[in-house]
């Protein structure tokens, strides 16, 4: 039994949301809060006719300010507050559980909305040159309040969305069952899908944008090597899906391994795209569409970004018209018993299916499933330790069976196709 707040109420949340409903055992009661209150009363009234046995309650929260986030949380006194708003609200919202002593997860890791803001760039400069890579978004923000969460005694779980999220449980996974040690990761994301339109995002377009258009990285031999953005191309074959090319990326649960797993060698991820997309996307840069830098116009400043992602599609309102499936997984390399073994951990998710139970795509599906997961392990103790952790960080069984349970069914196969 456990009473979960939920902030945020978009294509991920609201398939986190009727997981919740779904595992009704354990989310006996739940508040959904989210700037748009319409958009919570909406999911509400929509599980209530479905009869769930969840009793669901909703607010309006302001994610960015503290105080505002504090009064919800002291009005409903939650058990935990899963974060599905947006990568901006991660410290707000950490902050607020820290004073209000409830357990925190998330599904990305922080990044500031105005990257010109000279505070934050004085310490991201600093973190470039440091680490290596010149993501926005990296762990060290988040990674900082784990005294504060350990003497609370309180878990902060980030990252559990599919990737990061159930990537870095396919590792933990691994290395438990598969291998003494790992020497070699990549990780693919290929999307097969095809929503109909020349453009658009499957998740948040600025959040999406910002991610596929910086500069690509890995982790080798303990180091971050960064490449120019879609530098390095692949094609691979994927389960169900087909011939893809594929992009490395910077991603965020790259970091998170490369700490956590020392023995690692080297750590790729991909995702494919198709030309189509690349092509929008270049020319959308080349005219300064992708900037998140406010401009004037016509007497008010806007932020290109901002702008565009008013004009593109909801990514919540592809559901009815995507069809084809995702493969989402991990090909490990390394050694057991002292032989070498290659094993590929792999979901297929098809996105009509998602849109025939829940009402949405297969990208918020498998972010919103794991986000479920999580938040079910933290409330019912199993992966309750104080401190802040990634899914890495704990057993890995109890996550895998619930994949199976709640939509996301793996498949671990011996002796994949590598890529170069
Ligand atoms: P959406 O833009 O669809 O939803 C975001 C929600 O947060 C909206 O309901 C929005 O309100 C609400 N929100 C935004 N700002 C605030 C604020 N200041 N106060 C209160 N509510 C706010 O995003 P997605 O559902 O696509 O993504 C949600 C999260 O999931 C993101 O952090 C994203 O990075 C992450 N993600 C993680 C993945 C993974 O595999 N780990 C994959 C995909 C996404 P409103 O309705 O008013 O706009």
């Amino acid at each position: 039994m456990s009473r979960l707040l939920v902030i945020g109420c978009g294509g991920v949340a609201q398939v986190a949301i009727q997981k919740c409903a779904q595992n009704s055992k354990v989310f006996t009661e739940m508040c959904i809060a989210s700037r748009t209150v319409s958009k919570c009363d909406a999911l509400k009234e929509k599980l209530e006719k479905a009869g769930t046995p969840v009793k669901i309650t909703t607010d309006t929260v302001n994610a960015d300010d503290v105080e505002d986030i504090k009064r919800v949380i002291n009005n409903y006194k939650p058990d935990a507050v899963l974060n599905v708003a947006l990568p901006y609200q991660d410290l707000t919202i950490m902050d607020a559980c820290l004073e209000c002593k409830v357990d925190y997860i998330d599904t990305a890791n922080y990044e500031p909305e105005d990257t010109d803001d000279p505070e934050w760039r004085k310490i991201y400069e600093k973190r470039c040159k440091e680490k290596g890579f010149t993501a926005y978004f990296d762990y060290s923000w988040q990674w900082a309040y784990f005294d504060k969460f350990k003497e609370a005694g309180l878990t902060a779980l980030l990252g559990t969305g599919f990737d990061p999220g159930v990537t870095s449980v396919f590792t933990a996974y691994a290395k438990k069952h598969y291998f003494d040690e790992i020497h070699y990761i990549d990780i693919m994301d290929c999307n097969g899908g095809d929503h109909g339109y020349a453009f658009a995002t499957n998740f948040n377009p600025e959040i999406n944008l910002r991610e596929v258009s910086a500069n690509g990285s890995y982790w080798e031999d303990g180091h971050w090597v960064e490449t120019k953005p879609m530098e390095i191309k692949r094609e691979y074959d994927f389960a169900q899906v087909g011939k893809k090319d594929m992009y490395l990326l910077h991603h965020e649960e790259i970091e998170a391994l490369g700490r956590n797993f020392p023995e690692v060698k080297r750590i790729r991820f991909f995702m494919t795209f198709g030309q189509s997309y690349l092509d929008h996307m270049r020319c959308l840069e080349d005219v300064g569409m992708l900037s998140t830098s406010p401009v004037m116009f016509e007497g008010r400043e806007i932020v290109p970004i901002q702008f565009l992602k008013a004009l593109l599609p909801d990514p919540a309102s592809l559901g009815p018209r995507t069809v084809g499936k995702t493969n989402i997984g991990c090909i490990f390399r390394g050694i057991k018993d002292g032989k070498e073994r290659t094993i590929y951990i792999y979901n297929v998710c098809d996105h009509q299916e998602c849109y025939k139970e829940l009402g949405s795509q297969a990208i918020s599906y498998t972010t919103g499933v794991p986000a479920m997961i999580g938040t079910a392990l933290v409330v019912t103790g199993q992966w309750k330790k104080p401190g802040v952790f990634t899914t890495d960080e704990f057993d890995p069984d109890p996550y895998m069976e619930m994949l199976n349970e709640y939509g996301l069914p793996w498949v671990v196969e011996e002796n994949p196709t590598l890529i170069d």
